[in-house]
């Protein structure tokens, strides 16, 4: 991740959002990116990255274990995915809740998961659910630099 200097960026957070390959197959993302856009989140990065083997077992390596993971890795691993990085107040928390309940069949209407999928094994997108784990998220899917810090010219319509 990039460090800011600004004293309002200090107590901002940066999360790591990602629309899985269901969500690119399904022409999803720019209704996705949208909702983080007119939130009022800044968009410090993005791109389209074909995951592998090994970005998955070290951005899953909770879930490893589980027997659910080999489904899991080949369905991520079957297209390319949308690697974004949100920052704003409460951007990691907030994020989770725009995305739902893990199970889209207990995710209120009006999330993301709640309102485009079905099943848990085709969730259409992933969120950081702590700052500690954004920040290694960060650090694994971006290489240095493409993640940018800049200033919005909205900032003071959505802060007070
Ligand atoms: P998340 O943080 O809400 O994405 O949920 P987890 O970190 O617990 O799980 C990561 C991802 O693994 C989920 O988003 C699902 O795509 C998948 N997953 C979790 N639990 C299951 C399961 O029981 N079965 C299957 N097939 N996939 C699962
Ligand atoms: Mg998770």
């Amino acid at each position: 991740g990039v460090s800011s200097t600004s004293a309002l960026n200090m107590a901002m957070e940066q999360t790591y959002i990602m629309i899985k390959p269901d969500g690119v197959q399904r022409g999803i993302v720019g209704n996705i990116i949208s909702r983080f856009e007119t939130k009022g989140y800044k968009l410090a990065a993005m791109k389209t990255k074909q995951p592998t083997k090994e970005l998955l077992e070290t951005h899953y390596c909770d879930l490893v274990e589980k027997p659910f993971f080999p489904k899991l890795r080949d369905y991520m691993l079957s297209g390319p995915v949308v690697c974004m990085v949100w920052e704003g107040k409460e951007a990691v928390s907030t994020g989770r809740k725009m995305l739902g309940a893990t199970n889209p069949l207990e995710s209120q209407a009006g999330t993301i998961r709640g309102d485009f999928c079905i099943e848990v094994g085709r969730n259409i997108c992933h969120g950081s659910d702590s700052v500690e784990n954004a920040k290694k998220e960060i650090d694994l899917w971006f290489e240095e630099g493409e993640v940018l810090d800049w200033e919005s010219h909205s900032q003071d319509w959505i802060y007070e």
